[in-house]
C-alpha cells in the first residue's frame, strides 16, 4: 500500500477507510464489534464518491457522526464489507465514548495513518484502543476481522471494546461529561433494544462458536453459558473452515453472507399463538439442550438474532404432527439432528429444504449439500 502526499485536514473532514486488505475466507465480525454495530445502530447508507489524499475513501463515518456510514466506493465495499464495516464502526464506537475520553485522543499520524508497527510499544505503555488515534485503532480492528492471522496478536486491543462505557440508549456528544443514559427511540434492529447484560451473552455464545470453529482463541475471561464444563476444544489453523469441518460450526454471520442469495427475508424466527407460546417456554426450560444457542434465558427464551435453527417453528410443527419434526440421526455425527425444514440462513447446512429458502438455495444430492451452479458445500458422506 503506497503512501501519496499526506493531507490531515482532509482526513479529519471524515474517517474513510481507504485500503481493502485480502478478505480471508475466515473473515467475520466480531461480536465485540456487533455489540457496538447493535448499540449505536449503525446504519449504512449511500455516499457519495469521496476523494482523499490517500486515495478514494471506500466508505467513511463524518466526524462527531454517531450512527451513519457512508459507502462512497460501493464495488470496493462489496470486496471487503466485513472489514470495511468493522473500521468504520470503530470510528461510530470513537464517536460516542465519553467525552473526555474522545477529546484525549491523539492525533493520527498524518504520513502513516494506517501504520500498526509501532502498537506492541503503546500496549506496553498502557495505552488501549480509546487512547489510539482514530485511524490506527480503527485498521486494528479491520486486520483482525479481515486477516486470522493477526487476531492472536490484535486481540487485547479488541477485547478494550467491551470495557469501554458506552451509551447504549442515546449518542454522546463529545462534550458530554459522561455516557447519555436517555432511552433511544425504536430503530431496528431489534437487537438495539438488548440491554448490555444480554448483548454479553450474545457475545459469549458468539464467541464460543467462533472457537469451536477454530476461528479465535479460546477466550478465558467469557464466563461458560452454561453450567456445564465445556470440552477442550483442540486448537485447529484458522484457514481450516469448510474443508473438513462441519459447516454448521462456522460463525454465523459467515453463513448468513454464504446464503444471502437463497434466502427469504428474516426474521427467521417464527411467532406463536400466546397458548402455544406458555407451552413453548415450559417445554424450553425442561429441555435447555433442545434450544441451546438458539434462544435467550428463561423466562421468555427470545429467539437470539442469529440463531441458526428456528427452534419455535420446529415445536409448532411437532405440535401439529409435521413429519419434518422428528429428529434424525446426523450423518455427520451420529447425533440426532433436527431437520433442514427449520434451519435458518445463519445454519452453514443451510438447503432449500428450509421454509426459509428460496428455491436456488443448495440441495442435497445424496450425501452432498450442492449449489445450483454445482459447487460443494458440504460432503456428509459417513467417515471413519
Ligand atoms: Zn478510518
Amino acid at each position: 500500500m503506497g503512501t501519496q502526499t499526506p493531507n490531515y485536514a482532509d482526513l479529519a473532514k471524515q474517517h474513510g477507510s481507504i485500503y481493502s486488505i485480502h478478505e480471508s475466507d475466515a473473515s467475520f465480525l466480531p461480536p465485540e464489534i456487533m455489540r457496538i454495530k447493535n448499540a449505536v445502530g449503525a446504519e449504512l447508507v449511500k455516499g457519495q464518491p469521496y476523494a482523499s489524499a490517500y486515495g478514494d475513501a471506500i466508505a467513511s463515518v463524518g466526524v462527531n457522526e454517531p450512527n451513519k456510514i457512508e459507502i462512497n466506493n460501493p464495488a470496493k465495499f462489496a470486496k471487503g464489507a466485513a472489514q470495511t464495516i468493522a473500521h468504520e464502526t470503530t470510528h461510530l464506537w470513537q464517536n460516542q465514548l465519553p467525552g473526555p475520553i474522545q477529546k484525549a485522543i491523539p492525533l493520527d499520524n498524518p504520513n502513516h495513518p494506517y501504520d500498526l508497527s509501532n502498537i506492541d510499544q503503546l500496549r506496553a505503555q498502557g495505552r488501549t484502543l480509546a487512547t489510539l488515534p482514530h485511524e490506527q485503532a480503527a485498521f486494528i480492528v479491520q486486520s483482525y476481522t479481515a486477516d486470522p492471522a493477526q487476531r492472536k496478536r490484535l486481540q487485547p486491543w479488541i477485547d478494550d471494546l467491551n470495557k469501554t462505557p458506552l451509551s447504549v440508549e442515546m449518542p454522546t456528544p463529545p462534550n458530554a461529561k459522561g455516557i447519555i443514559s436517555q432511552i433511544r427511540p425504536p430503530t431496528p434492529p431489534i437487537q438495539a433494544y438488548q440491554s448490555p447484560a444480554e448483548l454479553k451473552t450474545q457475545a459469549a455464545a458468539l464467541q464460543q462458536k467462533f472457537a469451536q470453529s477454530g476461528l479465535a482463541p479460546q477466550e478465558k475471561h467469557i464466563p461458560p453459558i452454561t453450567a456445564k464444563p465445556i470440552s477442550p476444544i483442540p486448537a485447529q489453523p484458522a484457514n481450516a473452515l469448510n474443508k473438513h469441518a462441519n459447516p454448521e460450526d462456522q460463525p454465523p454471520q459467515v453463513s448468513l453472507a454464504f446464503n444471502k442469495n437463497w434466502s427469504k427475508p428474516g426474521p427467521y424466527a417464527a411467532k406463536l399463538a400466546p397458548q402455544e407460546e406458555t407451552e413453548f417456554r415450559k417445554w424450553a426450560a425442561a429441555n435447555p439442550q433442545s434450544v441451546k444457542g438458539e434462544v435467550g434465558p428463561a423466562p421468555n427464551f427470545d429467539p437470539l438474532p442469529m440463531a441458526d435453527y428456528d427452534v419455535r417453528a420446529h415445536f409448532h410443527a411437532s405440535k401439529i404432527g409435521d413429519p419434518a419434526a422428528t429428529l434424525v440421526p446426523n450423518k455427520w455425527d451420529g447425533k440426532l439432528h433436527g431437520n433442514d425444514k427449520f434451519k435458518t440462513p445463519y445454519n452453514g447446512g443451510f438447503s432449500n429444504e428450509s421454509m426459509y429458502a428460496l428455491p436456488n438455495a443448495p440441495r442435497w444430492v445424496g450425501n452432498r449439500l450442492m449449489t445450483h451452479d454445482g459447487k460443494l458445500v458440504t460432503d456428509e458422506t459417513p467417515r471413519k
